[in-house]
C-alpha cells in the first residue's frame, strides 16, 4: 500500500493510509467521507460512535475479540481478534485513516503500533494515564486539582502503614476496574487486608470515603490543533457503584459549573489530549470539587448529548478523528438519562429466567427515547441500554424519568 504521508485530505473510498515511519505526523489532516475509521472495542460506546460516524458518511471497522459485539453489529466491518493481535492491528491500520478506542484498557502497545501507521486518538500516553488510578491521581494533582486523600498500596504492609485517617475507605484496584468492579468498601486495616488479598494482591489505591453532596462530570472534545469544546456539566447519581441516572445540565451554580469545566479543559490541555475526554468529580459539602477519575473516551454521563445537544459526544469523536471542525455543544433541551441494566430482565414471577421488559411502558411517555445496545445476553448489572427523557426543565425530565423507573420497576 502506498504511503500518503504529508498529505492533507488524504485517502479515497478505501480509506487507505500508508505507513508513515516511526513518528506519527502531528500535522492536522482531514479525511473525506468514505474513509474507514477504526475502533478498538465493540461495546455500546463504540456502537453509538459507529452510528454517528456512519451518519456523516464514514465507514467503521471494529476490532473486538467477541464476534457478536454491539458495535460490530452496527459497523461496516468487524475484525474478530484480540486487541494485541499483530495481524489484526496491521489489517486495521492498512484499512483505516484514523483509529480510536472506546475503552481505556486497550493495550497501550496496540495504540503505539497503530500510531506509527495511521492517525490515532487519543494517544497511547493519554490512555496510559487513565488506565492506572495511581498515575491518574498524580496527574490531577500535577494540574493543581484536588483528589480524595489516598495511599498507594502494593502490599499488605502498605495497608498496615497507611494513615488511619484514611478509614473508612474504598480500596480500588489501580487498573482494570469499571462500574464499581475491583473495589471494596473497608472500615479498617483488617478488612482492607482481607479485601486486598481477595483482589489477588494487585496494586491498589486506598481512598478515603468522602461525604459527597453530588457527583458531576464534564466531557470535552479537543482536536489535533488545540480546538477544545466542553459539554454542559452532567449531574450523576450512582446506585451500587454503577451510574443509574444522569441529568443534563447539572443543578449546580454557574460558578461550580465553570470550575468543573475549566478543570476538565486544564486536564485535557495538560495531557495534550486529542479526542473526547470525560472527568468525573465529587462535589463536597463546601461546594469544592475533587477529581474522581477520567475516561479517555465518550462517557455514560454524556449519552444524553445525542438527544439534547446540537452535536453528540460520539459525533465529536468522529469529527476529531476525521480532522473536521468540532460541532456546537449547545444544549437545546433539558434531559435525564436512565441506564437500563440487565436486572430489568429478571423479574417476578420468574426471576431465574430472562424476559424482555415491556418497552411500551417507557415509550408511553412521549418525551422518552429508547436506546438499546443489541446485547443478546442480559446479566444483572450489565448495561443493556438507556432511556433519555427530554423535558422543559431538568426537574420536569427528572419527574418523567422517575415515573419511567417506577413503571419499569427499577428499585431505588
Ligand atoms: P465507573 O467506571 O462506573 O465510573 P469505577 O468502577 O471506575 O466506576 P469509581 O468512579 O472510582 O469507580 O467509583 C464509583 C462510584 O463509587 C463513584 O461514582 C462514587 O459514587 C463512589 N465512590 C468512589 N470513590 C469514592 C470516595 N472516595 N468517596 C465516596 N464515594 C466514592
Ligand atoms: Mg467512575
Amino acid at each position: 500500500m502506498s504511503g500518503m504521508s504529508g498529505m492533507s485530505g488524504v485517502s479515497g473510498a478505501s480509506g487507505a493510509s500508508g505507513t508513515r515511519g516511526v513518528q506519527a505526523d502531528p500535522t492536522p489532516r482531514s479525511f473525506p467521507p468514505g474513509t474507514w475509521l477504526g475502533l478498538l472495542g465493540g461495546g455500546q460506546l463504540g456502537r453509538m460512535f459507529t452510528m454517528a460516524a456512519q451518519s456523516m458518511g464514514y465507514k467503521v471497522c471494529v476490532l473486538d475479540p467477541a464476534p457478536d459485539s454491539p458495535a460490530g453489529a452496527s459497523a461496516d466491518r468487524q475484525i474478530v481478534a484480540p486487541y494485541d493481535d499483530p495481524s489484526a492491528l496491521a489489517e486495521l491500520a492498512a484499512l483505516c485513516g484514523a483509529v480510536t478506542t472506546e475503552f481505556e484498557n486497550v493495550p497501550a502497545t496496540s495504540l503505539e503500533y497503530l500510531a506509527q501507521r495511521c492517525v490515532v486518538s487519543p494517544r497511547a500516553d493519554s490512555v496510559a494515564v487513565a488506565q492506572d488510578r495511581m498515575r491518574e491521581k498524580a496527574f490531577a494533582r500535577s494540574c493543581g486539582l484536588p483528589v480524595a486523600p489516598y495511599a498507594e498500596i502494593r502490599s499488605a504492609d502498605d495497608l498496615r502503614a497507611a494513615d488511619p485517617a484514611l478509614f473508612p475507605a474504598i480500596l480500588k484496584a489501580a487498573r482494570l476496574g469499571y462500574d464499581g468492579k475491583g473495589q471494596a468498601r473497608v472500615t479498617g486495616v483488617d478488612e482492607a487486608v482481607a479485601a486486598f488479598e481477595a483482589m489477588g494482591a494487585v496494586p491498589c489505591v486506598l481512598e478515603r470515603m468522602l461525604p459527597l453532596m453530588m457527583e458531576v462530570s464534564v466531557i470535552v472534545a479537543r482536536t489535533f490543533d488545540d480546538q477544545a469544546v466542553a459539554f454542559p456539566v452532567a449531574e450523576n447519581q450512582h446506585r451500587n457503584g454503577i451510574l443509574a441516572l444522569s441529568a443534563l445540565p447539572a443543578r449546580v451554580s454557574q460558578d461550580l459549573a465553570l470550575r468543573a469545566t475549566q478543570a476538565t479543559l486544564t486536564m485535557a490541555r495538560a495531557l495534550d489530549y486529542v479526542g473526547v475526554l470525560c472527568v468525573e468529580f465529587f462535589v463536597l459539602e463546601d461546594n469544592s470539587l475533587v477529581v474522581n477519575e477520567m475516561a479517555p473516551r465518550p462517557h455514560n454521563s454524556g449519552h444524553s448529548t445525542i438527544d439534547a445537544c446540537l452535536t453528540s459526544q460520539f459525533e465529536q469523536q468522529a469529527r476529531v478523528m476525521a480532522g473536521l471542525p468540532l460541532g456546537s455543544t449547545q444544549q437545546h433541551t433539558a434531559a435525564v438519562m436512565v441506564n437500563l441494566l440487565g436486572d430489568l430482565w429478571f423479574r417476578a414471577p420468574d426471576p431465574s429466567r430472562a424476559v424482555e421488559p415491556d418497552w411500551r411502558r417507557v415509550l408511553s411517555h412521549p418525551q422518552a427515547r429508547l436506546h438499546l445496545y443489541g446485547k443478546a445476553e442480559p446479566r444483572p448489572g450489565r448495561k443493556m441500554g438507556h432511556v433519555t427523557v427530554r423535558g422543559e426543565t431538568v426537574e420536569d425530565a427528572m419527574r418523567i424519568a422517575g415515573a419511567i423507573e417506577r413503571d419499569l420497576g427499577i428499585a431505588f
